[in-house]
């Protein structure tokens, strides 16, 4: 991926704690790159969230703002949930030729295959960066800039603008409002700090209109949704005494109530929120013999993401999510057997 040009940029080795193998870029050289290149190419997962399609928005209108030649992609495009963000435009255009580039950009992507078909219209690129806060991030790319105490990429890249003095306006805040307040859980999660708090107030004062941004990502969801979450409810079971909660979701009932992959989105939070429960878990049937996991912790000593690993998935402590081949009852019992190890089941 790329030619080795990020050799020629010395690497600050990183002090953080649990960060000894990693070497970051600084945000001056990130900085530096961002304003000496002409064509970017900004990228994030497939099935974007909150956080990826925020952070893709507002790094791009930002570039954009700078007088930059910017491409914005990702396997799914711009999801209807999310069609209020600014400079959503970027998103729906066809997807085109593969183009050349001078700098590539991966946002809050823990794994290049996770890019999915978004990395097919890059021909080439003479520089990739790879910003983001999942600690298994293995740091691909020539110039890495991973923050796992960041608790969304859209944090990470409020510093990395308002650090270098790129631009930021309204519709730049609205985007990094959106990604931080869907991967902190509407600044809930323990992942939010002072600072992510300083951050939104600091985003207020650029021009979020909070009740209508929080109306929009949070009370206008389909009624599709609320029909998806009383099937889960209906197959949700417990284990370990009520430690460990799961509910799962079928081929056959999604096509019945004509889910969309989206809908799903945050479900997951209404077994996390049970007392008592403390790795809640849901499994999503896929069509190509998978299933996919998604799963939520709420101890530190209950590591998500090692157990994701496990079934050569990934993403973080308290929230993590892998694709396992096999028929949703296989991997269910395999998955929950797995989390019982981890969580004593027996008492
Ligand atoms: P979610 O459960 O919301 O889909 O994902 C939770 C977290 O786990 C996200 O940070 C996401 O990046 C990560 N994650 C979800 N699915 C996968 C997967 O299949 N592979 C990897 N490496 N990470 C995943
Ligand atoms: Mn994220």
């Amino acid at each position: 991926m790329g030619v080795g040009i990020g050799a020629v940029f010395s690497r600050r080795f990183a002090q953080r704690s649990g960060y000894s193998n990693m070497s970051n870029a600084t945000f001056q050289e990130i900085g530096a790159v961002l304003r000496a290149n002409q064509s970017f190419a900004v990228l994030s997962h497939v099935r974007p969230d909150g956080d990826a399609l925020g952070s893709q928005l507002g790094l791009a209108l930002s570039l954009s703002k700078l007088g930059k030649k910017v491409m914005v992609r990702n396997e799914d495009g711009l999801l209807e949930k999310y069609g209020f963000l600014p400079g959503g435009a970027f998103l729906q255009t066809p997807l085109g030729e593969p183009q050349d580039f001078d700098v590539a950009v991966a946002l809050d992507t823990a794994t290049q295959n996770r890019l999915g078909t978004a990395t097919e219209l890059v021909r080439s690129a003479r520089i990739w960066i790879n910003i983001d806060h999942h600690p298994s991030n293995p740091g691909y790319g020539d110039l890495v800039y991973i923050d796992s105490t960041a608790p969304a990429t859209g944090q990470i890249l409020f510093e990395l603008i308002t650090s270098q003095g790129l631009p930021m306006d309204q519709a730049i805040a609205e985007n990094l409002f959106v990604a931080i307040s869907t991967d902190t859980g509407s600044f809930q999660y323990p992942n939010t700090t002072a600072r992510t708090f300083e951050i939104g107030a600091e985003l207020v004062r650029c021009g979020v209109d909070v009740g209508r941004v929080n109306q929009l990502l949070y009370e206008s969801y389909p009624k599709r949704r609320a029909e998806l979450l009383r099937e889960l409810l209906g197959t949700m079971r417990f284990e370990g005494h009520g430690k460990v909660a799961s509910f799962s979701l079928s081929l056959k009932t999604a096509s019945r109530l004509q889910a969309r992959p989206e809908d799903n989105e945050g479900l997951i939070d209404h077994l996390r929120a049970i007392q008592g429960v403390i790795v809640a878990v849901f499994f999503e049937e896929l069509p190509e013999g998978k299933v996919r996991v998604s799963m939520r912790s709420k101890s530190d000593a209950a590591d998500v993401c090692a157990i994701c690993q496990k079934f050569g998935g990934g993403g973080h402590k308290l929230a993590a999510g892998a694709r396992v081949r096999g028929t949703l009852a296989e991997v269910e019992e395999k998955v929950l057997k797995e989390i019982c190890h981890v969580v004593d089941c027996n008492s």
